[in-house]
């Protein structure tokens, strides 16, 4: 490799040498379905079980990387597993440098395409080669990508789904005992005025500490969608996310400029080039880009230096356990968003506390008890 092209965007100089050295070699790919420790219903579906992809990567010598991939749909886990197993294919015997490695991926399957289950098998390929090299540096992520901060301001989404007043509150005031004064509630009742009561009553029975952000799921229509973000206007959100179908990006631009509430969007971006047109376009006032959907740590960070170049903040999506280490390394975060959704399949969890994520010292990203 000449100089040139070892000037990587995200790792030091000296970290490239000692990545040269490390050849990727083996691929173990699982699956798993954990219970949700509460179901959640979404204006686009329910959740009961988190499906998992669970993925380890391991070098010629025997240094272990992992990630793992949700899928809304459990009945699609072994296409997204093969599409990993083929992906890795390509990236066996070359060194562990997850930049070259996932653009070397683009490229080879370029006649394909580079959206949906493809990116998502990437992206695995891509967090577990960036989990691997923390632990051969034998150190956590952040550190890794040059961030200092082990505190990420986070927000609870792990329910607060579409559902009766008295279970929503129940939940937010289970949030609230853990100090997790900030939450996520979601929408997509059949009227505007039961979202306004819901959310209303929220305010009135846990105090005006709490400050919350709603999300539709993409469930309303457009002319649905002007209406009530306008009605939701006066109550004081963090954003509204997703309002509208995720692709309506001109629409969501001009839903923007016409709502006082900040527009939240970007989990169904499926590339930094996708980024860039949602940012060209002014489609919303944050941005939250998915690792996976957006094609990897790699990806998701090219997608957040993007939107600095903007002034815009950026949230994650899931993932809570990577994501916490790329918040830590950008300049633009706003906040991560937990969700308790692997907490039954990891050991050494963390939880969110006090409106707060702190990453703990282990190697690589975390992810123990794999
Ligand atoms: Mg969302």
């Amino acid at each position: 490799m000449d100089a040139a092209s070892r000037k990587l965007e995200f790792i030091s100089e000296d970290v490239v040498d000692y990545a040269l050295q490390i050849i990727l070699d083996e691929i173990t790919i699982e699956t798993a379905t954990p219970k949700l420790p509460s179901p959640l219903q979404t204006a686009s579906g329910l959740l009961e079980t988190a499906s998992l992809v669970l993925i380890s990567v391991r070098s010629r010598c025997g240094i272990e990387g992992h990630s793992y991939l949700f899928s809304p749909n459990e009945a699609l886990l072994p296409a997204i597993a093969q599409s990993i197993s083929v992906a890795f294919e390509e990236v066996k015997g070359r060194s562990c440098l997850p930049e070259l490695n996932t653009d070397h991926l683009l490229k080879k399957f370029k006649l394909f395409g580079g959206t949906g289950i493809l990116t998502m098998a990437f992206a695995a390929i891509d967090m577990a080669s960036w989990d691997l090299l923390g632990v051969a540096l034998k150190k956590p992520l952040y550190q890794i990508l040059g961030g200092t901060e082990k505190i990420l301001a986070s927000y609870e989404s792990s329910g607060l789904s579409i559902g009766h007043s008295s279970q929503v509150i129940a939940q937010a005031e289970e949030f609230l005992l853990a100090g997790n004064s900030r939450m996520k509630v979601r929408l997509g009742y059949e009227t505007v005025e039961q979202e306004i009561s819901i959310l209303t009553t929220l305010r009135n029975e846990l105090g005006n500490q709490i400050e919350l952000m709603v999300d539709y799921n993409q469930g309303l229509s457009v002319d649905q969608a002007f209406e009530r973000c306008s009605l939701l206007d006066e109550l004081g959100l963090v954003w509204i996310e997703e309002p509208i179908a995720a692709d309506l990006l001109e629409v969501a631009a001009d839903l923007t400029i016409k709502t006082k509430t900040p527009i939240q969007l970007g989990e169904n971006l499926w590339s930094p080039v996708e980024a860039q047109r949602a940012l060209d376009l002014h489609s919303s006032n944050y941005l939250m880009p998915d690792v996976a959907k957006i094609g990897g740590a790699t990806q998701w960070l090219r997608s957040a230096k993007l939107a600095a170049k903007r002034g815009i903040k950026v949230s994650s999506h899931l993932y809570p356990e990577i994501s916490a280490h790329l918040l830590s390394s950008i300049e633009n975060a706003h906040y991560l968003e937990y969700a308790d959704w692997t907490k039954l399949q990891f050991a050494g969890h963390i939880s969110s506390q006090n409106n707060q994520l702190c990453i703990d010292d282990a190697w690589g990203v975390g992810l123990h008890g794999f």
